[in-house]
């Protein structure tokens, strides 16, 4: 096996130095324009690859395969096993080559590889997920009322090509869940990774091509989101879009396809709450709560950012989280050591600074972090100390807003009511979590809550069996479990004269 990279020695085995390419069609091609983008890993600011830079003529080509690849190849011939079969293998074949799609996660977008090594088992147990889901989807015998002898059942049928549009903070997952449900349905698949972090998605594409799956069922377009993008969501071709990014580009999406009123589901932003009762565990909530926040330096929709915390044991439990922020080692992703990485990108960086300024402006008192690391390495990429603003006020931008970055508002309440009240004003409804020992207050909590997912006494749990999605602007749609499937499913009822 080809030696993983390190700090010491970053040099991936997937970087040739060549120019990596779209597969469209089950073939590298090169952009029909012929460009390319850079992209570089955000801890050190070092260049890692140029990258095809697809654009609508390119979708466009990838659409027509995808719609070849569903109406005549022998994909739309194929049985349940069969595809069931392709999708093992592709699971083994991940299996086989997961560190080093867990390391180019790693050195494309930051997360350390305590982070993209441990999502292992969600990875794996989405791809085994799905292969189980391939061979197990059914209509049903419905008794109608009609006079005579007629008959009726559905069948279920899947959806076409479907465009699928990712974020890039956490790209082997996103790649899996939209291709997983994809070829367990015998959907056709374009997929447009998110610019700042194509990498995960392209050595992917060459296991897909290994594992056998058919020329044109998966098709892989990097580029960027207002041109590659926009021209997927709105192209006449597509049936759905399975999307996950920020609402703004969500409502983009969703004007986008107008043009032929295609399927969308869409997994949005969050400003989740985490409650705190004073009858908590605090030992699990401390560290709970700080990560429901500063995984992933914060860059997860479901980020449990809005922290309430009851007002008898607020000053004490802040001082824990924040004390808990400052002792995590932030670093370098490479570094087995390291539990925060960078921010992804410049903009981001510039995004969550711009935010640590107006929570100070608001008045907000940052008694952890609340600054960019500038200090020695440091100073290559993009890093923002893990941060808690105490004192925050419902009615603050750092309460309303999300800033996808390690930044936490710590928000003092003082009882049930009130608190579900004011963890349900805002736009968004993806995450939240509740922490108390009390069970009548958890269950009272957890059907009050207006959000997708409830975590009690933890924080951010995930299965490939539970459904997962959003509540008002977080989104519509689930992913995960078997109502995953439904979207990617048409229904269809026949009707037999029987006599
Ligand atoms: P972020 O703010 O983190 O960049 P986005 O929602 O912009 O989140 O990005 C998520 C994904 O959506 C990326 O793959 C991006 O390229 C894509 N995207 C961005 N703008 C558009 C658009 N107008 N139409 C379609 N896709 C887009
Ligand atoms: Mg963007």
């Amino acid at each position: 096996m080809t030696a993983l990279p390190t700090v010491a020695n970053p040099h991936h085995p997937f970087l040739d130095g060549k120019p990596k390419k779209l597969l469209i069609g089950g073939r590298w091609v090169e952009a029909a324009s012929g460009e390319t983008f850079e992209t570089h890993n955000p801890a050190t600011g070092a260049h890692l690859a140029h990258v095809a830079k697809g654009d609508k003529e390119d979708i466009d080509r990838a659409v027509a395969a995808a719609r070849k690849a569903f109406e005549e190849g022998p994909w739309s011939r194929m049985k349940p096993y069969e595809r069931q079969r392709l999708i093992l293998k592709l699971a083994d074949l991940v299996e086989r080559h997961y560190e080093e799609l867990a390391t180019l996660d790693t050195i494309d977008m930051g997360a350390p590889v305590v982070r993209t090594f441990g999502n292992r088992q969600r990875v794996m147990g989405m791809l085994h997920y799905y292969a189980g889901l391939s061979i197990n989807i059914h209509g049903e015998t419905i008794d109608n009322s009609l006079p005579g002898e007629i008959f009726s059942y559905t069948l279920k049928e899947p959806v076409g090509v479907v465009g699928a549009i990712i974020p890039w903070n956490g790209p082997l997952t996103a790649c899996v869940w939209k291709i997983g449900p994809a070829l367990a349905t015998g959907c056709t698949i374009v997929l447009k990774p998110a610019e700042e972090a194509p990498l995960t998605a392209l050595r992917l594409g060459e296991l897909i091509v290994e594992a056998g799956i058919p020329d044109g069922v998966v098709n892989i377009v990097t580029g960027f989101g207002e041109t590659a993008g926009a021209a997927l969501a709105e192209h006449m071709d597509v049936d759905k879009i399975a999307f996950t990014g920020s609402h703004f580009t969500g409502q983009k999406i969703v004007h986008a396809s107008t043009s032929n009123l295609k399927r969308i589901s869409l997994e949005l932003g969050g400003k989740s709450p985490d409650i705190v009762f004073a009858d908590a565990d605090l030992d699990l909530a401390v560290p709970g709560a700080s990560m429901g926040v500063f995984a992933n330096s914060g860059q997860i929709c479901s980020a449990g950012t809005r922290l309430f915390v009851e007002r008898r044991i607020y000053d004490e439990f802040t001082e824990r989280v924040a004390d808990f922020g400052r002792k995590l080692r932030v670093g370098n992703g490479l570094d087995p050591e390291t539990q925060i990485g960078p921010l992804v990108s410049a903009e981001q960086l510039d995004r969550v600074t711009d935010y640590l300024s107006i929570g100070r402006q608001e008045g907000a008192r940052p008694i952890a972090g609340g600054m960019q690391l500038t200090d020695g390495d440091y100073a290559k990429g993009y890093f923002v100390a893990p941060t808690v603003f105490a004192d925050v006020r419902d009615d603050m931008r750092i309460a309303q807003e999300e800033i996808f970055g390690p930044v936490l508002s710590a928000i003092p309440f003082d009882d049930v009511e009130e608190v579900i009240r004011r963890g349900n004003q805002t736009q968004f409804g993806l995450g939240s979590g509740v922490w108390t020992r009390d069970v009548s207050k958890a269950h009272r909590v957890a059907k009050g809550l207006r959000a997708g997912s409830v975590w009690v006494n933890c924080y951010q749990a995930m299965d490939p069996a539970v459904p997962f999605g959003g509540y008002k602007m977080s989104g519509y749609g689930r992913e995960s479990g078997i109502q995953h499937l439904e979207e990617y499913l048409n229904v269809k009822a026949v009707w037999i004269k029987t006599a």
